[in-house]
Protein backbone atom coordinates (compact mmCIF):
# COMPACT_ATOMS: atom_id res chain seq x y z
CA UNK A 1 0.00 0.00 0.00
CA UNK A 2 1.17 3.26 -0.47
CA UNK A 3 0.29 5.75 2.57
CA UNK A 4 0.98 9.50 3.38
CA UNK A 5 0.52 9.81 6.95
CA UNK A 6 -0.15 14.22 7.66
CA UNK A 7 0.82 14.99 11.05
CA UNK A 8 1.79 18.34 12.32
CA UNK A 9 4.07 17.15 14.75
CA UNK A 10 6.58 14.44 14.20
CA UNK A 11 9.21 12.84 16.34
CA UNK A 12 12.54 13.45 16.32
CA UNK A 13 11.74 16.95 14.22
CA UNK A 14 8.70 18.43 16.59
CA UNK A 15 7.12 17.25 19.31
CA UNK A 16 4.43 19.19 22.13
CA UNK A 17 2.42 16.03 22.80
CA UNK A 18 1.85 12.16 22.09
CA UNK A 19 0.70 13.09 18.29
CA UNK A 20 4.34 13.26 17.49
CA UNK A 21 5.40 10.20 18.84
CA UNK A 22 2.45 8.38 17.12
CA UNK A 23 2.75 9.54 13.87
CA UNK A 24 6.80 8.38 13.84
CA UNK A 25 6.46 5.09 15.05
CA UNK A 26 3.68 4.51 13.34
CA UNK A 27 4.85 5.33 10.09
CA UNK A 28 8.16 2.98 11.09
CA UNK A 29 5.99 -0.14 12.03
CA UNK A 30 4.15 0.79 8.37
CA UNK A 31 7.22 0.16 6.79
CA UNK A 32 8.43 -2.48 8.18
CA UNK A 33 5.46 -4.39 7.27
CA UNK A 34 6.30 -3.58 3.58
CA UNK A 35 4.22 -0.31 2.82
CA UNK A 36 5.47 2.32 1.02
CA UNK A 37 5.09 5.06 3.45
CA UNK A 38 5.60 8.78 3.46
CA UNK A 39 5.48 11.06 6.71
CA UNK A 40 5.03 15.14 6.00
CA UNK A 41 5.10 17.35 8.80
CA UNK A 42 6.21 21.11 9.04
CA UNK A 43 9.56 22.32 8.93
CA UNK A 44 9.88 24.08 12.52
CA UNK A 45 13.93 25.58 12.30
CA UNK A 46 13.63 26.34 15.75
CA UNK A 47 12.36 22.75 16.63
CA UNK A 48 15.18 21.29 14.81
CA UNK A 49 18.00 23.58 16.09
CA UNK A 50 17.22 22.23 19.34
CA UNK A 51 18.45 18.78 17.99
CA UNK A 52 21.88 20.25 17.63
CA UNK A 53 24.03 17.83 15.35
CA UNK A 54 21.29 15.25 16.28
CA UNK A 55 19.42 16.46 13.52
CA UNK A 56 18.59 14.47 10.60
CA UNK A 57 20.30 16.06 7.35
CA UNK A 58 18.22 17.54 5.20
CA UNK A 59 18.10 17.61 1.79
CA UNK A 60 15.98 20.65 0.05
CA UNK A 61 14.12 19.32 -2.88
CA UNK A 62 14.44 21.51 -6.38
CA UNK A 63 10.35 22.15 -6.02
CA UNK A 64 8.31 24.60 -5.35
CA UNK A 65 4.53 24.32 -4.32
CA UNK A 66 1.77 26.89 -4.98
CA UNK A 67 -0.56 26.89 -2.28
CA UNK A 68 -3.84 28.91 -2.31
CA UNK A 69 -4.84 30.42 0.93
CA UNK A 70 -8.23 31.91 0.50
CA UNK A 71 -7.00 34.53 -2.77
CA UNK A 72 -3.32 34.30 -1.58
CA UNK A 73 -0.67 32.13 -3.55
CA UNK A 74 1.79 31.07 -0.60
CA UNK A 75 4.85 29.22 -1.73
CA UNK A 76 6.15 25.90 -0.06
CA UNK A 77 9.70 24.90 -0.16
CA UNK A 78 10.22 20.98 1.09
CA UNK A 79 12.87 19.14 2.79
CA UNK A 80 13.43 15.16 2.21
CA UNK A 81 14.97 13.17 4.84
CA UNK A 82 14.66 9.34 5.49
CA UNK A 83 12.83 9.37 9.48
CA UNK A 84 16.14 7.67 11.46
CA UNK A 85 16.41 4.00 11.48
CA UNK A 86 13.52 3.11 8.91
CA UNK A 87 12.85 3.66 5.05
CA UNK A 88 9.96 6.72 5.32
CA UNK A 89 10.62 9.19 3.27
CA UNK A 90 9.88 12.31 5.07
CA UNK A 91 9.30 15.59 3.72
CA UNK A 92 9.11 18.77 5.92
CA UNK A 93 7.14 21.80 4.17
CA UNK A 94 9.29 25.04 4.87
CA UNK A 95 7.25 28.43 4.63
CA UNK A 96 9.31 30.61 7.39
CA UNK A 97 6.08 33.17 7.78
CA UNK A 98 4.10 29.99 9.34
CA UNK A 99 6.41 27.92 10.93
CA UNK A 100 9.58 30.34 11.99
CA UNK A 101 8.36 30.87 15.60
CA UNK A 102 9.28 30.13 19.03
CA UNK A 103 6.81 27.33 19.11
CA UNK A 104 4.34 24.95 17.52
CA UNK A 105 1.04 26.37 18.16
CA UNK A 106 0.85 28.90 20.84
CA UNK A 107 2.65 32.27 22.46
CA UNK A 108 2.29 33.64 25.78
CA UNK A 109 -1.29 35.32 24.46
CA UNK A 110 -2.57 31.75 23.50
CA UNK A 111 -3.38 30.14 20.15
CA UNK A 112 -1.52 32.35 17.17
CA UNK A 113 -3.88 34.16 15.93
CA UNK A 114 -3.50 32.89 12.07
CA UNK A 115 -3.18 29.14 13.07
CA UNK A 116 -6.02 28.11 10.80
CA UNK A 117 -4.62 29.87 8.01
CA UNK A 118 -1.55 27.97 9.16
CA UNK A 119 -2.80 24.32 8.73
CA UNK A 120 -4.78 25.09 5.74
CA UNK A 121 -1.44 25.99 4.18
CA UNK A 122 -0.03 23.07 5.38
CA UNK A 123 -2.98 20.74 4.66
CA UNK A 124 -3.39 21.74 0.99
CA UNK A 125 1.14 21.25 0.86
CA UNK A 126 0.37 17.88 1.66
CA UNK A 127 -2.03 17.06 -1.41
CA UNK A 128 0.29 19.06 -3.86
CA UNK A 129 3.33 17.14 -2.86
CA UNK A 130 2.06 13.67 -3.27
CA UNK A 131 0.63 15.37 -6.59
CA UNK A 132 3.70 16.91 -7.69
CA UNK A 133 5.68 14.20 -6.85
CA UNK A 134 3.55 11.43 -8.84
CA UNK A 135 2.85 9.10 -5.54
CA UNK A 136 -0.34 8.20 -6.41
CA UNK A 137 -1.15 7.10 -2.68
CA UNK A 138 -3.89 4.27 -1.87
CA UNK A 139 -4.35 6.83 1.44
CA UNK A 140 -3.69 9.75 3.39
CA UNK A 141 -4.09 9.30 7.09
CA UNK A 142 -4.62 13.14 8.10
CA UNK A 143 -4.27 13.73 12.38
CA UNK A 144 -6.04 15.54 14.59
CA UNK A 145 -7.57 19.47 13.71
CA UNK A 146 -4.75 20.28 11.90
CA UNK A 147 -4.88 18.37 9.08
CA UNK A 148 -8.31 17.62 9.52
CA UNK A 149 -9.38 19.76 6.19
CA UNK A 150 -7.40 17.30 4.24
CA UNK A 151 -9.75 14.29 3.98
CA UNK A 152 -12.50 17.63 2.69
CA UNK A 153 -10.16 18.77 0.18
CA UNK A 154 -9.82 14.97 -1.04
CA UNK A 155 -13.50 14.24 -1.32
CA UNK A 156 -14.28 17.45 -2.78
CA UNK A 157 -11.17 18.40 -5.05
CA UNK A 158 -9.50 14.62 -4.95
CA UNK A 159 -10.94 13.85 -8.83
CA UNK A 160 -9.57 17.32 -10.20
CA UNK A 161 -5.71 16.56 -9.04
CA UNK A 162 -3.92 13.74 -11.23
CA UNK A 163 -2.73 10.82 -9.01
CA UNK A 164 -5.80 11.49 -6.30
CA UNK A 165 -8.43 10.92 -7.54
CA UNK A 166 -8.48 7.27 -6.41
CA UNK A 167 -7.22 8.22 -3.00
CA UNK A 168 -8.70 7.22 0.42
CA UNK A 169 -8.68 9.31 3.73
CA UNK A 170 -8.38 8.08 7.10
CA UNK A 171 -8.49 10.64 10.21
CA UNK A 172 -7.50 9.82 13.47
CA UNK A 173 -8.38 12.19 16.56
CA UNK A 174 -5.68 11.78 19.65
CA UNK A 175 -7.57 14.78 21.70
CA UNK A 176 -10.96 15.68 20.72
CA UNK A 177 -10.83 18.60 23.29
CA UNK A 178 -8.62 20.20 20.77
CA UNK A 179 -11.06 20.96 17.67
CA UNK A 180 -8.82 23.67 15.68
CA UNK A 181 -12.67 25.97 15.39
CA UNK A 182 -12.19 29.56 14.29
CA UNK A 183 -14.52 32.61 13.14
CA UNK A 184 -16.50 31.84 10.10
CA UNK A 185 -14.47 33.91 8.15
CA UNK A 186 -11.56 31.71 8.06
CA UNK A 187 -13.99 29.18 5.31
CA UNK A 188 -12.39 32.04 2.66
CA UNK A 189 -9.23 30.45 3.57
CA UNK A 190 -9.74 26.90 2.72
CA UNK A 191 -10.88 27.59 -1.02
CA UNK A 192 -13.93 25.53 -0.37
CA UNK A 193 -17.63 26.49 -1.56
CA UNK A 194 -19.68 28.43 1.39
CA UNK A 195 -21.71 25.80 0.89
CA UNK A 196 -19.83 23.52 2.82
CA UNK A 197 -20.36 25.73 5.99
CA UNK A 198 -23.58 24.36 7.14
CA UNK A 199 -24.21 22.68 10.36
CA UNK A 200 -23.90 18.74 8.61
CA UNK A 201 -21.03 19.49 7.24
CA UNK A 202 -17.72 22.53 8.36
CA UNK A 203 -19.93 24.67 10.89
CA UNK A 204 -20.28 24.30 13.80
CA UNK A 205 -22.67 26.53 16.07
CA UNK A 206 -21.55 29.79 13.63
CA UNK A 207 -18.10 28.84 13.32
CA UNK A 208 -15.55 26.82 11.51
CA UNK A 209 -14.62 23.14 13.02
CA UNK A 210 -12.19 21.81 11.52
CA UNK A 211 -11.88 18.45 13.74
CA UNK A 212 -15.96 18.14 12.79
CA UNK A 213 -14.56 18.61 9.24
CA UNK A 214 -12.32 15.57 9.19
CA UNK A 215 -15.44 13.59 11.06
CA UNK A 216 -17.68 14.35 8.21
CA UNK A 217 -15.54 13.60 5.04
CA UNK A 218 -13.43 11.00 6.08
CA UNK A 219 -13.81 7.73 4.80
CA UNK A 220 -12.87 6.42 7.38
CA UNK A 221 -12.34 7.60 11.30
CA UNK A 222 -9.87 6.08 14.08
CA UNK A 223 -9.12 6.66 17.46
CA UNK A 224 -6.30 5.92 19.84
CA UNK A 225 -8.03 3.28 22.19
CA UNK A 226 -11.78 1.17 21.44
CA UNK A 227 -13.07 2.92 24.85
CA UNK A 228 -12.24 6.34 23.91
CA UNK A 229 -14.17 5.62 20.55
CA UNK A 230 -17.43 4.69 22.45
CA UNK A 231 -17.27 7.39 24.89
CA UNK A 232 -16.32 10.41 22.55
CA UNK A 233 -20.08 9.32 21.26
CA UNK A 234 -21.49 10.31 24.47
CA UNK A 235 -22.16 14.21 25.60
CA UNK A 236 -19.47 13.29 28.73
CA UNK A 237 -16.85 12.93 26.60
CA UNK A 238 -17.69 14.48 23.20
CA UNK A 239 -17.26 18.05 23.59
CA UNK A 240 -20.06 18.71 21.57
CA UNK A 241 -19.30 16.47 18.92
CA UNK A 242 -20.66 13.31 20.50
CA UNK A 243 -23.77 13.33 18.33
CA UNK A 244 -21.49 14.17 14.95
CA UNK A 245 -19.53 11.19 16.07
CA UNK A 246 -22.51 8.88 17.34
CA UNK A 247 -23.93 9.85 13.30
CA UNK A 248 -20.50 8.33 11.86
CA UNK A 249 -20.09 5.41 13.94
CA UNK A 250 -20.44 2.64 11.24
CA UNK A 251 -17.06 3.82 10.29
CA UNK A 252 -15.46 4.49 13.79
CA UNK A 253 -12.89 2.58 15.11
CA UNK A 254 -10.58 2.68 18.35
CA UNK A 255 -6.90 1.40 17.68
CA UNK A 256 -4.48 1.38 21.09
CA UNK A 257 -1.42 3.15 20.08
CA UNK A 258 2.04 1.18 20.60
CA UNK A 259 4.77 1.87 22.66
CA UNK A 260 8.20 2.78 21.13
CA UNK A 261 9.82 -0.34 21.86
CA UNK A 262 13.36 0.79 21.29
CA UNK A 263 12.92 3.68 23.77
CA UNK A 264 10.87 1.94 26.05
CA UNK A 265 11.99 -1.48 27.25
CA UNK A 266 13.63 -2.26 30.51
CA UNK A 267 15.60 -5.34 28.64
CA UNK A 268 17.77 -2.62 27.32
CA UNK A 269 16.74 0.92 28.58
CA UNK A 270 19.80 2.75 28.38
CA UNK A 271 18.89 5.07 31.88
CA UNK A 272 18.47 2.32 34.18
CA UNK A 273 20.92 1.19 36.43
CA UNK A 274 20.37 -2.15 35.94
CA UNK A 275 18.35 -3.92 32.86
CA UNK A 276 15.98 -6.64 33.57
CA UNK A 277 12.92 -8.80 32.13
CA UNK A 278 10.43 -10.82 33.23
CA UNK A 279 12.80 -13.25 34.82
CA UNK A 280 14.88 -11.03 36.26
CA UNK A 281 12.48 -8.49 37.37
CA UNK A 282 12.54 -8.96 41.02
CA UNK A 283 16.57 -7.96 41.23
CA UNK A 284 16.52 -5.85 38.25
CA UNK A 285 13.52 -3.70 40.14
CA UNK A 286 15.36 -4.06 43.49
CA UNK A 287 18.08 -2.11 42.31
CA UNK A 288 16.27 1.01 40.02
CA UNK A 289 14.13 1.29 42.93
CA UNK A 290 17.19 1.70 45.43
CA UNK A 291 18.76 4.23 42.74
CA UNK A 292 15.41 5.91 42.61
CA UNK A 293 15.46 6.51 46.87
CA UNK A 294 19.00 7.47 46.26
CA UNK A 295 18.86 10.14 43.59
CA UNK A 296 15.31 11.68 45.16
CA UNK A 297 17.04 11.83 48.44
CA UNK A 298 14.71 9.69 50.24
CA UNK A 299 15.43 6.76 52.80
CA UNK A 300 16.60 3.30 50.64
CA UNK A 301 14.42 0.74 51.39
CA UNK A 302 13.61 -2.42 49.52
CA UNK A 303 10.17 -3.21 51.77
CA UNK A 304 8.18 -0.15 51.72
CA UNK A 305 6.06 0.41 48.60
CA UNK A 306 6.81 2.95 46.08
CA UNK A 307 4.26 4.46 44.43
CA UNK A 308 5.06 6.70 41.27
CA UNK A 309 3.29 9.00 39.25
CA UNK A 310 4.77 10.85 35.96
CA UNK A 311 2.39 13.04 34.26
CA UNK A 312 1.73 16.66 32.48
CA UNK A 313 -0.53 18.71 36.31
CA UNK A 314 -3.56 19.12 34.93
CA UNK A 315 -7.08 18.09 35.32
CA UNK A 316 -7.60 15.91 33.32
CA UNK A 317 -4.85 13.53 34.87
CA UNK A 318 -6.76 12.89 38.19
CA UNK A 319 -4.35 14.80 40.19
CA UNK A 320 -7.61 16.26 42.82
CA UNK A 321 -7.78 12.67 43.82
CA UNK A 322 -4.38 11.97 44.18
CA UNK A 323 -3.97 15.19 46.45
CA UNK A 324 -7.03 14.42 48.01
CA UNK A 325 -6.11 11.03 49.62
CA UNK A 326 -2.57 11.19 50.18
CA UNK A 327 -2.87 11.90 53.82
CA UNK A 328 -4.90 8.69 54.08
CA UNK A 329 -1.93 7.36 51.93
CA UNK A 330 0.86 8.75 54.63
CA UNK A 331 -0.67 6.85 57.16
CA UNK A 332 0.80 3.45 55.70
CA UNK A 333 4.78 2.87 55.34
CA UNK A 334 5.15 3.86 51.84
CA UNK A 335 6.93 6.85 49.53
CA UNK A 336 5.40 8.67 46.66
CA UNK A 337 7.77 9.87 43.94
CA UNK A 338 6.13 12.47 41.54
CA UNK A 339 7.67 14.16 38.20
CA UNK A 340 5.41 16.54 36.49
CA UNK A 341 5.12 20.25 35.30
CA UNK A 342 1.93 21.99 34.45
CA UNK A 343 -0.35 24.35 36.61
CA UNK A 344 0.60 26.43 39.52
CA UNK A 345 -1.67 25.31 41.56
CA UNK A 346 -0.64 21.44 41.42
CA UNK A 347 2.83 22.10 41.24
CA UNK A 348 2.13 24.42 44.60
CA UNK A 349 -0.13 21.70 46.08
CA UNK A 350 2.49 18.74 45.26
CA UNK A 351 5.56 20.68 46.64
CA UNK A 352 3.71 21.73 49.69
CA UNK A 353 3.06 17.81 50.38
CA UNK A 354 6.68 16.91 49.92
CA UNK A 355 8.06 19.25 52.15
CA UNK A 356 5.07 18.48 54.58
CA UNK A 357 6.50 14.33 54.70
CA UNK A 358 10.05 14.80 53.58
CA UNK A 359 10.52 11.25 54.56
CA UNK A 360 8.19 10.09 52.62
CA UNK A 361 7.21 12.24 49.75
CA UNK A 362 9.29 13.30 46.55
CA UNK A 363 7.94 16.14 44.03
CA UNK A 364 10.41 16.78 41.12
CA UNK A 365 8.37 19.92 39.08
CA UNK A 366 9.95 19.65 35.42
CA UNK A 367 10.30 17.71 32.85
CA UNK A 368 13.13 15.49 32.66
CA UNK A 369 13.09 11.99 30.28
CA UNK A 370 15.74 10.26 32.55
CA UNK A 371 14.32 10.54 35.74
CA UNK A 372 10.44 9.43 33.58
CA UNK A 373 12.11 6.16 33.00
CA UNK A 374 13.81 5.45 36.40
CA UNK A 375 10.53 6.27 37.86
CA UNK A 376 8.68 3.71 36.03
CA UNK A 377 11.41 0.74 36.77
CA UNK A 378 11.80 2.08 40.66
CA UNK A 379 7.96 1.79 41.85
CA UNK A 380 6.35 -0.76 42.68
CA UNK A 381 2.55 1.12 41.79
CA UNK A 382 1.82 3.83 39.24
CA UNK A 383 -0.80 6.07 39.70
CA UNK A 384 -3.36 6.86 37.04
CA UNK A 385 -6.60 8.30 37.82
CA UNK A 386 -7.39 10.26 34.77
CA UNK A 387 -10.40 11.96 34.19
CA UNK A 388 -9.91 11.17 30.40
CA UNK A 389 -7.59 9.39 28.61
CA UNK A 390 -7.84 8.82 24.82
CA UNK A 391 -5.03 6.18 25.11
CA UNK A 392 -2.44 7.01 27.72
CA UNK A 393 0.96 5.53 27.53
CA UNK A 394 2.20 5.41 30.99
CA UNK A 395 0.13 3.12 32.10
CA UNK A 396 1.43 0.97 29.63
CA UNK A 397 5.14 1.67 30.54
CA UNK A 398 3.97 0.86 33.50
CA UNK A 399 2.86 -2.98 32.30
CA UNK A 400 6.14 -3.57 30.34
CA UNK A 401 7.95 -2.63 33.42
CA UNK A 402 6.22 -4.18 36.00
CA UNK A 403 5.45 -1.54 37.94
CA UNK A 404 1.34 -2.67 38.18
CA UNK A 405 -0.91 0.54 37.59
CA UNK A 406 -3.62 1.68 39.06
CA UNK A 407 -5.69 3.65 37.33
CA UNK A 408 -9.73 4.98 36.36
CA UNK A 409 -11.02 2.87 33.89
CA UNK A 410 -11.68 5.32 31.10
CA UNK A 411 -10.74 5.65 27.37
CA UNK A 412 -7.04 3.91 26.85
CA UNK A 413 -6.41 2.89 30.19
CA UNK A 414 -10.09 0.42 30.69
CA UNK A 415 -8.61 -0.94 27.27
CA UNK A 416 -5.10 -1.76 28.70
CA UNK A 417 -5.85 -2.42 32.65
CA UNK A 418 -7.27 -5.50 33.80
CA UNK A 419 -8.73 -5.34 36.93
CA UNK A 420 -7.45 -7.51 40.06
CA UNK A 421 -10.63 -9.04 40.95
CA UNK A 422 -10.66 -12.38 42.51
CA UNK A 423 -11.55 -13.90 38.92
CA UNK A 424 -9.32 -12.10 36.73
CA UNK A 425 -6.58 -13.37 39.22
CA UNK A 426 -7.49 -16.32 39.43
CA UNK A 427 -7.50 -16.70 35.40
CA UNK A 428 -4.19 -15.06 35.15
CA UNK A 429 -5.89 -12.11 32.95
CA UNK A 430 -5.05 -9.94 35.62
CA UNK A 431 -2.24 -6.89 35.32
CA UNK A 432 -3.59 -3.61 37.71
CA UNK A 433 -6.58 -2.48 39.59
CA UNK A 434 -9.03 0.00 37.98
CA UNK A 435 -12.29 1.69 39.47
CA UNK A 436 -14.87 4.39 37.74
CA UNK A 437 -16.28 6.48 39.73
CA UNK A 438 -14.11 9.75 40.18
CA UNK A 439 -13.67 10.66 43.84
CA UNK A 440 -10.67 10.26 46.17
CA UNK A 441 -11.76 7.84 48.92
CA UNK A 442 -12.53 5.33 45.71
CA UNK A 443 -9.05 5.90 44.33
CA UNK A 444 -7.58 5.10 48.23
CA UNK A 445 -9.70 1.98 48.59
CA UNK A 446 -7.53 0.89 45.63
CA UNK A 447 -4.47 1.97 46.74
CA UNK A 448 -5.21 -0.34 50.11
CA UNK A 449 -6.22 -3.57 47.79
CA UNK A 450 -3.41 -2.82 45.81
CA UNK A 451 -1.15 -2.50 49.15
CA UNK A 452 -2.72 -6.09 50.39
CA UNK A 453 -1.60 -7.51 47.06
CA UNK A 454 1.63 -6.03 47.32
CA UNK A 455 2.41 -8.40 50.21
CA UNK A 456 1.06 -11.18 48.51
CA UNK A 457 4.48 -11.80 46.36
CA UNK A 458 2.82 -14.91 44.75
CA UNK A 459 0.12 -13.19 43.11
CA UNK A 460 2.03 -9.77 43.03
CA UNK A 461 4.74 -11.37 40.53
CA UNK A 462 1.75 -12.61 38.22
CA UNK A 463 0.25 -9.45 37.89
CA UNK A 464 3.71 -8.36 36.93
CA UNK A 465 4.05 -11.18 34.40
CA UNK A 466 0.92 -10.92 33.06
CA UNK A 467 1.16 -6.72 32.12
CA UNK A 468 4.82 -7.90 30.90
CA UNK A 469 4.12 -10.74 29.00
CA UNK A 470 2.00 -8.73 26.77
CA UNK A 471 3.11 -7.22 23.34
CA UNK A 472 2.42 -3.28 23.51
CA UNK A 473 4.68 -2.48 20.34
CA UNK A 474 3.56 -0.49 17.30
CA UNK A 475 3.41 -4.10 15.59
CA UNK A 476 0.31 -4.76 16.95
CA UNK A 477 -1.03 -1.49 16.60
CA UNK A 478 0.26 -1.24 12.81
CA UNK A 479 -1.84 -4.37 11.95
CA UNK A 480 -4.84 -2.90 13.43
CA UNK A 481 -4.43 0.55 11.25
CA UNK A 482 -4.31 -1.47 7.62
CA UNK A 483 -7.10 -3.42 8.21
CA UNK A 484 -8.76 0.77 8.70
CA UNK A 485 -6.66 1.77 5.55
CA UNK A 486 -8.21 -1.50 3.86
CA UNK A 487 -11.87 -0.27 4.92
CA UNK A 488 -11.72 2.90 4.49
CA UNK A 489 -9.99 2.15 0.29
CA UNK A 490 -13.04 -0.19 -0.03
CA UNK A 491 -15.36 2.54 1.31
CA UNK A 492 -14.04 4.94 -1.25
CA UNK A 493 -14.93 2.68 -4.16
CA UNK A 494 -18.20 1.68 -2.93
CA UNK A 495 -19.33 5.58 -2.66
CA UNK A 496 -18.01 6.57 -6.13
P1 LIG B 1 -0.44 12.85 27.60
O1 LIG B 1 -0.05 12.65 26.14
O2 LIG B 1 -1.89 13.13 27.81
O3 LIG B 1 0.43 13.83 28.32
P2 LIG B 1 0.46 10.10 27.92
O4 LIG B 1 0.51 9.16 29.07
O5 LIG B 1 -0.19 9.58 26.68
O6 LIG B 1 -0.19 11.46 28.38
O7 LIG B 1 1.95 10.48 27.51
C1 LIG B 1 2.74 11.30 28.29
C2 LIG B 1 4.18 11.14 27.86
O8 LIG B 1 4.91 12.26 28.34
C3 LIG B 1 4.84 9.93 28.46
O9 LIG B 1 5.85 9.48 27.58
C4 LIG B 1 5.44 10.48 29.76
O10 LIG B 1 6.49 9.71 30.25
C5 LIG B 1 5.88 11.83 29.30
N1 LIG B 1 5.92 12.82 30.37
C6 LIG B 1 4.89 13.52 30.90
N2 LIG B 1 5.34 14.39 31.84
C7 LIG B 1 6.68 14.23 31.89
C8 LIG B 1 7.72 14.84 32.67
N3 LIG B 1 7.45 15.79 33.56
N4 LIG B 1 8.99 14.44 32.46
C9 LIG B 1 9.26 13.48 31.55
N5 LIG B 1 8.32 12.87 30.78
C10 LIG B 1 7.05 13.23 30.96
Amino acid sequence: MRIVIASSEAVPFSKTGGLADVASSLSKALAEAGHEVWLVTPYYPQELAKLGDRAPKLEPLNLTLPIAVGTHLVTAQVYKTMLPGSNVSTFLIDQPEYFDRPSLYVDRLGDYRDNCERFVFFSRSVIQLAEALHFEPDIIHANDWQTALIPALLQIEGGMRIGLGQTASVFTIHNLAFQGQFWHWDMLLTGLDWKYFNWRQMEFFGNLNLMKTGIIFSDMITTVSPTYAREIQTPEFGCGLNGVLSSRRDVLVGILNGVDTEDWNPAHDRYLPKTYDVHTVDVGKAACKAELQKRLGLPISADKAVFGLVSRLTGQKGLDLVMGSTHDLMRHDVQLVVLGTGEPGYEAGLQRLAQEFPEKIAVTIGYNEELAHLIEAGSDIFLMPSQYEPCGLNQMYSLMYGTVPIVRSVGGLADSVVDATEGNVANSTANGFSFHEYRSDVLFRQVCRALGLYLDRRTWRQLQRTGMERDWSWKRSAKDYVAAYQRAIQKRRHDR
